[in-house]
């Protein structure tokens, strides 16, 4: 018999903590049905734990040593510029809306992820089997789309049922286009008008369901506040898909689940601007910080190396540690000492910062945030008062893991997509291409 069917749920920054709460509250029945019928635990995340890494980590089954996505603001050597996925508005409007739109929607697929990574559609492709995807950043796949909007002429690649956020659709569902009003919830709607298409139709082998309103309101309103403006409409937006294939268990008859989200939040009090702390070097680096990490990286001909760098943060309040590379050795700096990656509590911590240290793409020194605190970005902004994630700490790197008719123990988001196509028998490559 033929593997079932599969779906990948993403929910954007659910913690363990509110997705356990929500299987348990009565609140959120879609997700506690799929709770009830499924092996659940608690996983790690990467480092960086911010969107386009995880994503990119969760769509390729690599960390950011393979996949070369950094964080969302990172200096780009050969170009010597900088690219901001969308940390703000402001942010982008610093680094160049135009180029800022063009590296979000276009190159962090086209360009910026790594041909020596595999992302799951081309995999799940290759083996003639066909992939959807939904919303999701890590899109890439082969299939040729031009944008719905006519005055933008540029083609995408995805798989060959693809659909973000109304730029691209493979095909014609009647969903409304999807950035109309973010706390409205409007991006999750157009996910899940697509996803009931897909799922009424039957229309993939493989879909990843991307929903990402929930970390938006988790921003603006704190992981503990996250709950009261977007839980029940992202459990709408995963009972959309039951109903579409007829309730819950025609679902799971139909399809096997993997059901995570790709990094927490904690709640931040306080923001720091690393570039003032180091002013005195700012001829010397490029600082891109955003949310809860930072990557420094030395100019061409910098009169100072990683070591004075860390050196010159120690002390600083925002900062728990620092990361950088000794020849191929990791030094973890804290507290005015440098130690090991291995000695940090943080979960997975030598396996993530190596990997995050090995990545072409990243800073000489990488920056993880101490408790409580966030690092503004390029524009100033922050989400003090609220929630933000990205560092090493476990409220922010700790993700909910929900396995049903997936044999595979995953413990790692970097284990999901080898889940997804051994379940498919399909050969794992991510180094392969
Ligand atoms: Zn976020």
């Amino acid at each position: 018999m033929p593997a079932k069917k599969a779906v990948l749920i993403v929910v954007d920054g659910m913690t363990p903590d509110a997705f356990e709460r929500a299987a348990e509250s009565g609140r959120a029945p879609a997700l506690a049905f799929l709770a009830a019928n499924g092996d659940y635990r608690r996983g790690t995340s990467v480092f960086p734990s911010l969107t386009p890494v995880c994503l990119s980590s969760i769509a390729t089954g690599a960390g950011p040593d393979v996949h070369h996505i950094p964080h969302l603001v990172w200096w780009h050597r050969a170009e010597q510029r900088i690219v901001e996925y969308g940390s703000s508005f402001s942010a982008l409007r610093v680094a160049g809306i135009t180029q800022s739109l063009t590296d979000t929607i276009y190159n962090m697929n086209g360009e910026h992820l790594s041909r020596g990574a595999t992302t799951v559609y081309e995999a799940v492709e290759d083996a003639g089997l066909v992939a959807a995807a939904v919303n999701i950043t890590c899109y890439r796949g082969t299939t040729r789309y031009m944008p719905t909007l006519p005055w933008v002429t540029k083609a995408a690649y995805g798989p060959k049922r693809f659909f973000y956020y109304g730029l691209f659709e493979s095909d014609h569902t009647g969903a409304p286009f999807a950035v109309r009003s973010r706390a409205a919830g409007s991006t999750d709607a157009y996910a899940a008008a697509v996803g009931r298409w897909l799922v009424t139709r039957d229309g993939f082998d493989f879909l990843a369901y991307y929903l990402s309103d929930y970390d938006y309101s988790s921003h603006l309103h704190g992981p503990a506040g996250a709950d009261d403006v977007s839980l029940e409409r992202t459990d709408a937006a995963v009972q959309t898909l039951l109903d579409a294939a007829g309730g819950g268990d025609a679902f799971l008859d139909r399809y096997a689940v993997v059901l995570a989200s790709d990094h927490g939040q904690t709640h931040v009090e306080r923001a720091a601007q690393l570039e003032a702390t180091l002013a005195r070097f700012a001829d010397d680096i490029v600082v891109c910080a955003s949310n809860r990490a930072a990557q420094v990286y030395l100019r061409p001909d910098a009169r100072t190396d990683a070591e004075e760098l860390a050196r010159a943060l120690d002390g600083e309040p925002s900062v728990d540690v620092t990361l950088r590379l000794a020849g191929h050795d990791v030094v973890a700096r804290r507290d005015g000492a440098d130690g090991r990656a291995d000695e940090l509590e943080h979960p997975d911590a030598a396996a993530r910062v190596q990997a995050a240290l090995a990545n072409p793409n990243a800073g000489e020194l990488l920056v993880s945030a101490a408790a409580g605190w966030e690092f503004a970005d390029l524009g100033g902004r922050h989400h003090a008062g609220g929630g933000s994630h990205g560092s090493l700490v476990a409220g922010d790197s700790t993700v909910p893991l929900l396995t049903i008719g997936i044999d595979a123990p995953i413990a790692r988001i970097t284990e999901i997509a080898p889940a997804v196509l051994a379940h498919f028998g399909v050969g794992v490559t991510a180094d392969a291409r």
